[in-house]
Formats: structure tokens, C-alpha cells, sequence
């Protein structure tokens, strides 16, 4: 192995099965949406979450398109969400002509501070959107005991979190509703993929309406009507079963993909032990409540200069560091459509010095050059 090798940020894991299903799918000749290997995924989503409907989507920025229409927000409802996340959280609600209305993080895990969502509370608010940051669970007791009160809907933005819990609870499978991502960057892949968790049995038939284009026509395929037509808005959010069969080979290996990335993460955070105790860096903070997926290993730095710094150190190694969100309410769309609510000083901060180290199936034997770099540049 050549020890100078160039060590990416991510690599998307195969488990080898992949064209193997593509190929039996490409011979049973069904290639449009919910064949037999979409069908297994979803049971798959059922039981590992106890979701009660699992509906595949072609992302999981289509699964949250798909939340917003059956939350039925409209022009000038608005929907609290932190600003530390991805675009699509709240593009999803911009759409249907909502505010998303941004609140600040916890310091320790980068998650909506549940203890300010009830001062940005208004009239108009219809949603809550908790996004579960590098698949580690938001206080959702909290969170679902507020909404209640205020008679709020709850969409888990879970995009990170398949295989984590809180209290016992599969991320995604709390809130209302909730939603999943198989993007390539993510633990479980399709290339392109995701899937919206189906929680409130009364929102069930009329997500699978959405999701056919606004038609009736699972009901007709389960014949409990003799023709289908056009019942609703909708649009079309089903991946092929193409995808629904490189999926599979994924959902098999979901147990050893999750016990392999939590290895990773271990050697991580045990080697920069040391470190945090010496104030060269913070490591990530789990509550005691929640088990994780090892989605992600971060590190928080002093400030945006040593960041800088640190990302150029690790690349003069050839190693791949990434910085992540621009907080929404600091981008320039963001900032027109959405409305940040009190002090988002803590995102800021925090967005500034966040730093992601690679953590893919096949780092384990150049593990140590990262974590000797890492030491190197905080020298
Ligand atoms: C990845 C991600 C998304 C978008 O997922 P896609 O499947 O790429 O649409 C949305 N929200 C969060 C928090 C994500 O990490």
C-alpha cells in the first residue's frame, strides 16, 4: 500500500451485492417504482425503525417536499427549524410558500436547542423540524410534549440518523413524520435515495397519494377501487426499483456497515482524548440517552483561523477535511425567505470551527496517518 496515498473525506461503501440485484431486477423486467425489491426495502424501514409506513422517495429532500404537503403548511405558515442544517429542510417548506423560521443549537450536539422553540412560537407556526446532526437524537420527549401543547406537527429531518435512538427510539420514527437519506454521503447508499417515515396512521393514505402524483392508484393495485384517477396534489417521488435493488444489498449489510463505521469512530474519539483535556480541540458529545450510527466524526476547533489552518495542515498530507453547513439564515436566500429568531450566536460559533474528519468502510489501516495529522497540525 502506498502510504502517501491520497485519504478523501468519503468513499462510498459497496457491499458487493449491488449489480447482482440490479441484475435480477433488470431480468424480472419491472424497472418503474415499489417492486419486490422497493417492497423489501420499505418492510426493512418498518421493522428496523417501527415506523408504521415506510415510503421509498427518489432523496430524502423529496421525502421532505412530500412532509411539507401533508403538513399541510401553506403561504405565511411558518416552520421552526435550526439554521445548522441542509438547504433542503427548508426549501421543502419555502415551496409551499411557508416561512422556516431558524433557532439556535445546543452546544454539545449541535442539535435545535428544544428549551428556545417555544419563544419563537407564533399564530402561524404549523411545524416543528428537529434535524438529528450526524445521526445523534434531539431531545424528542421534549420536543413532542411542546408540540402537542401547541397542537404543532413534528418532522424529523432523520436524513443522518437510520440506525441511531433516543431513549430506546429509532431517529425518525418519533415525530409525525420523519425522513431518510441514501445519498452516497451518507451510511446506508443508493447513489440518490431516501424514504419518508409515515408515523400518524391518519397521514398515511394521502402520503401515498402525493407520492403516486396526486393519483389514487395504490388503492387501486390493493383493489379497493376498480379505476384510478386523480385525487389530489401530488408529484412523482418514487425511485425505480433499480435503485430499490442496489438499496437492498445495502439494508442486509446495515448491522456490520454500522458496527464498522462505530469502530471508526471509537479509534477516533479514544485517540483525541488527550487533546480535549490538553483544550487543543472538543470531540463530539453523545447524550447517555442516545445510541449513534457513527455518521460523522467532527472535531471543534478555537476559532475560523485555526480551522483554516488545520484543513490546509491536513491537506499538505493528503488528507481530505471538510468544514459543513452555512448556517441558512447567513445565506443570501435564506436570509429573504426565512426569519432567525432571537440570538443564533452558538450556530455561528460553532459552524465556524466545526471540522469533519474521512470515516468510510476501507479507512481502517490509514486510520493512524489521520490521527497522526491531526496531533501534527495542533501541535
Ligand atoms: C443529506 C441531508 C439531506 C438531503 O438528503 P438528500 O437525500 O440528498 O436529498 C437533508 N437533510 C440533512 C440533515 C441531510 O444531512
Amino acid at each position: 500500500m502506498d502510504i502517501s496515498a491520497y485519504i478523501p473525506f468519503n468513499r462510498p461503501y459497496m457491499t458487493g451485492k449491488e449489480l447482482w440485484y440490479i441484475a435480477q431486477a433488470h431480468s424480472r423486467g419491472h424497472l418503474a417504482g415499489d417492486g419486490e425489491f422497493t417492497r423489501s426495502c420499505a418492510q426493512w424501514l418498518q421493522q428496523q425503525t417501527g415506523s408504521g409506513k415506510a415510503l421509498l422517495t427518489h432523496s430524502c429532500t423529496a421525502a421532505l417536499e412530500m412532509a411539507a404537503i401533508l403538513a399541510n403548511v401553506g403561504p405565511g405558515d411558518e416552520v421552526i427549524m435550526p439554521s445548522y442544517t441542509f438547504v433542503s429542510t427548508a426549501n421543502a417548506f419555502v415551496l409551499r410558500g411557508a416561512v422556516p423560521v431558524f433557532v439556535d443549537v445546543r452546544a454539545d450536539t449541535l442539535n435545535l436547542d428544544e428549551t428556545k422553540i417555544e419563544a419563537a412560537i407564533t399564530p402561524r407556526t404549523r411545524a416543528i423540524v428537529p434535524v438529528h446532526y450526524a445521526g445523534v437524537g434531539c431531545n424528542m420527549e421534549f420536543i413532542m410534549e411542546l408540540a402537542a401543547r401547541h397542537k404543532l406537527i413534528v418532522i424529523e429531518d432523520a436524513a443522518q440518523g437510520l440506525m441511531s435512538s433516543v431513549k430506546g427510539r429509532p431517529l425518525g420514527s418519533i415525530g409525525h413524520m420523519g425522513t431518510l437519506s441514501f445519498h452516497e454521503t451518507k451510511n446506508i447508499i443508493s447513489g440518490e435515495g431516501g424514504a419518508l417515515l409515515i408515523n400518524d396512521p391518519a397521514l398515511a393514505e394521502r402520503a401515498e397519494i402525493i407520492r403516486e402524483k396526486g393519483t389514487n392508484r395504490s388503492r387501486f393495485f390493493r383493489g379497493q377501487v376498480d379505476k384510478y384517477t386523480w385525487v389530489d396534489l401530488g408529484s412523482s417521488f418514487l425511485p425505480s426499483e433499480l435503485i430499490g435493488a442496489f438499496l437492498w444489498a445495502q439494508m442486509e449489510e446495515a448491522q456490520s456497515i454500522t458496527r464498522r463505521r462505530l469502530a471508526l469512530w471509537d479509534a477516533y474519539h479514544q485517540a483525541f482524548y488527550g487533546l480535549e483535556r490538553e483544550g487543543k480541540l472538543r470531540r463530539p458529545a453523545i447524550p447517555p440517552d442516545c445510541t449513534h450510527n457513527a455518521h460523522m466524526y467532527y472535531i471543534l476547533l478555537a476559532d475560523l483561523d485555526r480551522r483554516s489552518q488545520f484543513i490546509a495542515a491536513l491537506k499538505a498530507q493528503g488528507i481530505q477535511s471538510v468544514f459543513h453547513y452555512v448556517p441558512l439564515h447567513d445565506s443570501p436566500f435564506g436570509a429573504e425567505a426565512g426569519r432567525a429568531h432571537g440570538d443564533l450566536s452558538l450556530t455561528k460559533s460553532l459552524s465556524d470551527r466545526l471540522v469533519r474528519l474521512p470515516l468510510w468502510l476501507g479507512l481502517e489501516p490509514q486510520q493512524t496517518r489521520v490521527i497522526d495529522a491531526v496531533f501534527d497540525a495542533l501541535k
